[in-house]
């Protein structure tokens, strides 16, 4: 906990180190043509630093680089109690300097002070300890084979990882994946978003400093048809994990197949349902943690609740609860500890939010809640949590992945009916089921076609539970023992005796 106020954080901002050059080998750097671009605030449009801008060539060294340092077995070959030790150090470093790596999140991408202190950098800590501490637990097999043989099944580090991240979670989604890649001993190529890199840079610092080795873990900030297209291209990378949008998600297999079929694994876009059925244990909790699910992160959340479908028979009851319970999400200030809504990542995404908004006045919804560009006089990009009723499943506000605080909701009948509507998309990554029948719960969890599924809760899991999508939510899971399966391969080694 940290009794920081707004004017405490103000004042760190003022004063704050913001580093924003690549790093490789374990140095920052320049790119090497010495271009850089401005990373912009959204909390009130103040310049935070110039940040390296990578390309090609840097992919090149980065890539060259970390393939000899995992060639020669410094980290690829070291004991995994070793490695343990080490990640458990990088974890430890990244608590201590949570404050700092709180403060360039929010400053980065907007999300609320409280948020990326209690929420982004104790997670991203965890992630890492987690797959640390985890390593040296893990044993591999032995086949059953006959009397004169001896079949050992074994994983080995599948060699250079390239990681491509998203900017609603800038440093947890780098930890996701960063957690498993490096405890299995992989050498590390991060490309953060171009929106938001500034703790990806800093956090490889505090990996040396932990005592991973130069060249093990690298980060080259840049846009992604730039260096991102680079890395997903080379010859030489081994594995390419990727979180973000379903449309570049299906850009890097193609990438991967125009190259060397590196193996891709991705997590993509959602359009996740929650479904309220009429028998919920307690409307009130279901309908506060329904405003939740699209005003937590100002909506920017790939398993956001952005369609609630809720029983016709209570929905005249529910629809008043949940625009009750989101007056009590209210943008404000990021750096104030009190905000739950900070600002949304930048003009293009506000816009973008701000369009569909538009698209639901014009498909015909009922706007009962937000729908405005708020703060304006701070410099800031914020929208007010916005709830769309009568909603049918067809518009586009409730088809599309907005990426917003703009939530849809839809009358159903029958559980069959809520079924339909909840797969009625191409995307599969979360869903929820708020009833107090038991078999209704897990027949209906059942038949949802999403990599999560939440009973009367939304957003529940930790590091020991897997997370991904079915169907256009990607491939591949993060967070759990099921994550080190991407970072490894699978070996049979049959011996004659
Ligand atoms: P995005 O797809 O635009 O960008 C993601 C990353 O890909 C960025 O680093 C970007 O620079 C890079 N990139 C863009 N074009 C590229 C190219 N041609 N080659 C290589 N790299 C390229 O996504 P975004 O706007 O940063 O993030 C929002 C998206 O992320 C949403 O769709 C959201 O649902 C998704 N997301 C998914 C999860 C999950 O776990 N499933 C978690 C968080 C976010």
């Amino acid at each position: 906990m940290t009794s920081l106020t707004r004017a405490d954080w103000e004042q760190r901002a003022k004063t704050l180190k913001v580093e924003g050059r690549a790093f490789i080998h374990g140095e920052y750097c320049a790119a090497q043509s010495g271009a850089t671009f401005e990373c912009i605030s959204p909390v009130d449009g103040r310049l935070l630093a110039q940040v390296v801008s990578c390309d090609a060539p840097d992919a090149e060294i980065a890539v060259r680089d970390a393939r000899a340092t995992f060639d020669s077995g410094v980290w690829s070959r070291l004991a995994p109690v070793k490695r343990k030790a080490v990640m458990i150090r990088f974890a430890d470093l990244i608590e201590q300097h949570g404050e700092e790596l709180a403060l360039l999140e929010t400053l980065d991408m907007g999300k609320p002070i409280g948020d990326s202190l209690h929420i982004d950098v104790t997670s991203a800590a965890r992630a890492i300890r987690w797959s640390g501490e985890a390593i040296d637990k893990i044993y591999d097999e032995v086949a059953a084979t006959p009397h004169d043989e001896l079949g050992l099944v074994t994983r080995e580090p599948i060699g250079v990882v390239a990681a491509i991240v998203p900017w609603n979670f800038p440093l947890l989604m780098s930890c996701w994946k960063l957690g498993p890649a490096l405890a299995t001993g992989n050498s590390v190529i991060l490309k953060p978003s171009e929106k938001s890199p500034l703790t990806a840079i800093r956090i490889a610092q505090l990996a040396i400093e932990a005592g991973i080795p130069a060249g093990v873990f690298n980060v080259l900030p840049g846009y992604g048809h730039t260096v991102g297209k680079a890395l997903a291209l080379h010859m030489d990378v081994d594995t390419l994990v990727f979180t973000g949008s379903t449309k570049i998600a299906k850009q890097l297999m193609v990438y991967a197949g125009e190259s060397n079929m590196k193996r891709v694994w991705l997590e993509a876009g959602g359009k996740s349902p929650n479904i309220v059925f009429a028998d919920a244990p307690d409307l009130k909790a279901a309908a506060a943690a329904a405003a939740g699910a699209i005003a937590f992160n100002q909506g920017e959340v790939c398993t956001a609740g952005s369609r609630l479908l809720v029983e016709n028979s209570i929905k005249e009851q529910f629809v008043p609860l949940v625009v009750e319970a989101i007056k009590s999400w209210k943008p404000g200030n990021p750096l104030d500890p009190a905000t739950n809504v900070g600002a949304l990542v930048d003009t293009t995404q506000m816009n973008n939010v701000l369009g569909y908004i538009q698209a639901g006045h014009d498909d015909g919804a009922k706007l009962v809640a937000g729908g405005k560009r708020v703060l304006e006089e701070t410099g800031g990009t914020y929208v007010e949590p916005t709830i769309f009723d009568g909603v049918d499943n067809a518009m586009r506000i409730a088809k599309e992945e907005i990426f917003g605080p703009v939530l849809s909701v839809i009358g159903f009948d029958t559980v069959e009916e809520a079924v339909a509507i909840a797969n009625d998309t191409v995307y599969g990554l979360a869903a929820a089921v708020w009833t107090s029948n038991l078999s209704k719960a897990h027949l209906t969890a059942k038949a949802l076609r999403a990599g999560s599924v939440w009973v009367n809760q939304y957003d529940g899991g930790d590091m020991t539970a897997p997370f991904g999508g079915f169907k256009q939510s990607g491939n591949g899971r993060d967070k759990s023992l099921h994550a080190f399966d991407k970072y490894t391969e699978l070996k049979a080694t049959w011996i004659k005796l």
